[in-house]
Order: C-alpha cells, then structure tokens, then sequence
C-alpha cells in the first residue's frame, strides 16, 4: 500500500516542478500584462476578446485603405477631369480660331467674286493674292474659287489646278445641292493637287438670280494639328480628336489614317455629347481603340465641330495605383506584426491556462494523497478503527483541554475474552475476522463526534469519551458488550458459547498537577483486570 502512495506522490511531484519550469518561462511583464487584464474579465473572454481585438483592427485597417484610397482615386479623377477640360476649352478656341481665319478670307472673297460677277476672266488676276494668303497663313494649304462645273477660276495653286475638276468634291456636291449660305467643314482628303491630308472650309457662290454659280474653298493642312496636338503632354495613351456635328472624324491625334472620315456618331463621346450638352467629362471606351479613357469635349460655338481630349484610365490612375499599393503593402505587414504578437499573446495565455488546470489537477490530486496517507497514518487496516497512535495523539489532546475546561474525561478499556483459545479452535485468520466483525460493530454504536475508539493493541480495544462521567461510560460499556454478545460469533472455548468481551471503566476530572494520562490508563486497564476476575462479559469500574 504505501509504496504505491509514494509512487503516486513522486508523480504528483514531477508534475509540479514541470508546471514551475512553464511559469518560470513566462516574462514577468506578460503575466502582468494578463493580470490586468484579468482585472477586466475572466482569461477565455480575454483570447475572445484578443480575436475581436485584432479583426477590429484588421477592419478599421481595411477600412481606412479603402476609404483613403478612394478619397484618392477621385481627388486624381477629378484633377484629371479639370486638366482635360481646360485643355479641351483652350484647343477648341485654337481651331475655332484657325478655322475663322480661314474662313474670314473665304467670305471675303466670296463678296469680291460676286460683285464682279458678270465677267469672271480677271479672276485669274487674283492668283498672286491668294498664294500670298497661303504664303502667310501657315494652316493654310490651298485656297481656290470653283465655277458651278468644279473648274478653278482661281487658286493659290494655279498652275496646279488648272485642269483639274473638283466637281466629285463632298464639299462641291454640297453646296450645289444646299441652298445656304454657311461654312462646310469637310472631312480629311487628299488634296488633287498635292497629294497631302486637307481638311476643308468652303462656302456657296451665287450668281445676282441666287442660284448657284460655284465655290469658294480652303484647304487647311492636317499637319498643322498633327504637329500642334504633338507638341502637348498628353500620355503615352492620350488622344485628341475633332469631328463634325455629323460624328464624321476630321482629325485624329495619334494619326491613325482609316479612321478618318469614320462616324463615331454611335460612340460613348457623343452619347455623352446629346444627352450632357456641348461641355462635360466622361470615362468612356473608345470607339477606334478599344482603349478605356477620361475624355473631356468641348463643342465649338461658331463651328459646327466637337473636339474632345482622352487621357488613358490605365496611365491616368496608375500613380494612385502605385500609391495604394504602397499602403498596402504597408498596412498588410503591419497586419501580419500584430496577428504574430496577437498569435503569441493568445498561445501565452492557452499555455498559461493549461499550466493553470494541471497544477489545479495536481493540487486536487495532492490533497486527496494526502487525506488518503492522513487516514492510514491514523486508522487500523483490520477492523477499520482508530489506531493506537492516533488514540495517543487524542488522549494528550482531549485530557488537555479536559484540564482547561475542568470536564470529566472517561476511559473504556476492552479485551476479547478467551480470545487465545478462539484462535487456538477457529484459527488465526478466522480470529482477524472476528475482530474485524468486531471493529465493524462497535464503530456503528451511536457516539458523539468527539468520542474516539481505538484498538489498543492484539484484541484490545479502548473508547475515549470526553465529557462523560463513570456513569455515562459504564451504560456506553454495557452498551458496546451487549452489542458484541449479540453479535453471536461461536466460541465454544468461552463459556457463553459465542465472543463477549470484557470492559474495565475509568473516569476522572484532571488537574493540572497530574497532567500526564498514564494513571488515567493504568485506572481503566485495572477495572478491565476486575471484570476479567469477576468471571469475564461483564463491565467493572
Ligand atoms: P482472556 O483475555 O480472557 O484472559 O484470555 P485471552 O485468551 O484473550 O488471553 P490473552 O489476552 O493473554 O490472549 C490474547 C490473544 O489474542 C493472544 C493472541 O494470539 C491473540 N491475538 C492478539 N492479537 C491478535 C490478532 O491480531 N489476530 C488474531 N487472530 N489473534 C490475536
Ligand atoms: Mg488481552
Ligand atoms: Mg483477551
């Protein structure tokens, strides 16, 4: 039995001193930092509490990236938006003013010509004039008066022009066929003379009777706004483009040649242009490349032209593109760092709640070793009773305080009667049964708490009974023999036939004079000497 104890306590003892070894790893400041937080709640809401701590801050986190990066995203859009209209405005003044310049000189010579319009021959005068025009004005390519066949009356290229017919001319079949008198802004062609991209602004002559008698026609270089949109920073994906009311593509920056002359009329810019009015921003897909853009238009006033400027949604947002991804990049790492110390603290509290419930265990574990070794230490292994050191340690305690509180103290002193002859007939072990039938018997015999019954020694037995008197403990021995006799073990060696015992009584009030009980004991074992003389199964005093 007892090496099987301390076995268990040598385990209980390992178990300590790993458990000291965890709480020794741990920083004190860490088991701090849990202390005060503990102060605040119980440890498991503290891990719960950690978890929703850190998705807090992982949403806030998101949250402000977000929120900052589309602050961004629109600050960019609508600086971006503010650029391209202002460039928008201010190219849609320059060919405003281009094109009136041109014109200006071709209703100029519309009057002249229509003055003089009985005789047409000295026309050709003007030949010198009109090249002088084109020598100066730098937009200009050709400028030349047209009679209602589409034969030159004048040019600026005379000797160029002289046997060519312009009769097929979009522009020449228009004013023959519109009675009006406005500009026509035609689209990009080849010049018949030179061969290079014009665009034209020409106007209907009209004899006195108002029918029509020819034209009067500008031819301005495309290069000229080639060479004018190179010159500004519009991105690697930027263009710039002016068409006609029509949706007709005049000019095209980057020059893309089979785009010109195609309608873009079903395109997401004049979409825009019908339903938003002559000025606004759109972030469209373009109709010619595919290509996704913030395009700001500007419709002229005087002209019946629309120029637009795109800049590239790709170049456009990549700066803010690089910008939120720096933040996160940024946010994301400083993510990871507290999801690592947030991973650590959680596991420092799990391993601290486990150290906790294993030293829990093992104080719990400890305790009932300990109540277990308490009982063995005081009880007697074969009727279950008190032993005799236990009874030693309680006799000194009880006759004590007997002393102090001046109480009678009593003492039973009982022994088996014949018990040698018992062993002698039924056997040695038969003779530990019946004492432990014995032990079983008396310990079920109403007492008080503080009533103690020992087994003294072989088969004696002995009852402390504080507070009691001779009288008292004389009925408790008479009790515990009547008790025993009816048990009615056979022994055919005792003269009733079956086991009595025998009791001797004592009772005294000590005094402080005689503090030591062995006169006490001397007293029962004598009175249990008189009853085994008085012929034994009986109680003396
Ligand atoms: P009496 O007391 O009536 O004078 O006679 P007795 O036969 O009981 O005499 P004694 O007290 O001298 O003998 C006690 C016997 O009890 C001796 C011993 O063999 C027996 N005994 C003592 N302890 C134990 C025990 O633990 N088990 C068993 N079986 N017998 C024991
Ligand atoms: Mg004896
Ligand atoms: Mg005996």
């Amino acid at each position: 039995m007892f090496p099987k104890i301390a076995n268990q306590i040598l385990v209980v003892d390992e178990a300590l001193q790993s458990i000291n070894v965890i709480r020794q790893h741990q920083s004190i400041d860490l088991i701090k930092f849990f202390k005060f937080l503990s102060f605040f709640s119980k440890e498991r809401s503290i891990v719960a509490g950690m978890v929703v701590f850190l998705l807090l801050i992982t949403l806030s986190l998101a949250s402000i990236v977000a929120w900052t990066s589309w602050q961004e995203h629109e600050k960019e859009r609508s600086l971006a938006e503010a650029t391209t209209s202002n460039l928008a405005r201010a190219l849609a003044q320059h060919a405003s003013d281009s094109i009136q310049s041109t014109d200006n000189i071709v209703v100029s010579l519309i009057n002249s010509v229509e003055r003089t319009n009985k005789d047409r021959a000295p026309l050709r005068d003007l030949n010198p004039f009109l090249s002088q025009f084109v020598a100066e004005l730098p937009i200009l390519q050709a400028i030349s008066i047209l009679d209602e066949q589409g034969n030159t009356l004048a040019s600026s290229e005379a000797a160029l022009s002289k046997n060519i017919n312009f009769n097929d001319r979009e522009y020449f079949q228009h004013h023959k066929n519109t009675d009006d008198r406005k500009p026509y802004i035609g689209p990009a062609i080849h010049s018949k003379t030179t061969g290079e991209l014009i665009l034209t602004v020409s106007r209907r002559l009209n004899n006195p009777s108002g029918n029509f008698a020819g034209v009067v026609i500008a031819a301005l270089r495309l290069d000229y706004f080639q060479y004018f949109y190179a010159e500004l920073n519009i991105g690697h994906s930027g263009v710039i483009f002016v068409a006609n009311d029509e949706g007709i593509l005049l000019v095209r920056y980057p020059f893309v040649e089979s785009a010109l002359g195609s309608s873009i009329a079903n395109g997401k810019v004049f979409d825009a242009y019908r339903n938003k009015g002559p000025v606004a921003s759109v972030m469209v897909q373009s109709m010619i490349d595919q290509k996704n853009r913030l395009y700001s238009y500007h419709h002229l006033e005087t002209y019946p032209l629309l120029i637009a400027v795109g800049i590239g949604q790709e170049e456009l947002f990549s700066p803010w593109r690089e910008k939120t991804f720096r933040l996160i990049v940024i946010c994301g790492f400083l993510l990871i760092l507290l999801s690592l110390f947030g991973t650590y603290l959680i596991r420092q509290i799990n391993k601290r709640q486990t150290s906790e419930s294993e030293l829990q265990r093992a104080k719990l574990e400890l305790e009932s070793l300990n109540a277990e070794l308490e009982k063995l230490a005081s009880e007697d292994s074969l009727t279950g009773l008190c032993n005799r050191r236990k009874f030693d340690t309680t006799l000194k305690q009880e006759y004590v305080r007997a002393i102090r509180n001046r109480t009678s103290l009593a003492l039973i002193m009982i022994d088996v009667d014949k018990f040698k002859q018992y062993n002698d007939i039924y056997g040695h072990p038969a003779g530990d049964d019946c004492l432990a039938r014995i032990g079983t018997a008396l310990k079920k015999m109403p007492s008080r708490s503080a009533d103690l019954i020992a087994r003294y020694g072989g088969e004696e037995l002995i009852i402390l009974l504080p507070e009691t008197d001779i009288h008292g403990a004389e009925n408790i021995a008479e009790r515990a023999r009547t008790i025993i006799e009816s048990l009615a073990i056979p022994h055919s060696g005792n003269q009733p036939g079956v086991v009595t015992i025998s009791a001797g009584v004592a009772a005294l009030k000590p005094v402080l004079a005689d503090p030591n009980p062995i006169g006490f004991l001397r007293a029962a074992d004598e009175a249990l000497y008189s009853a085994k003389a008085q012929g034994r199964n009986c109680v003396s005093r």
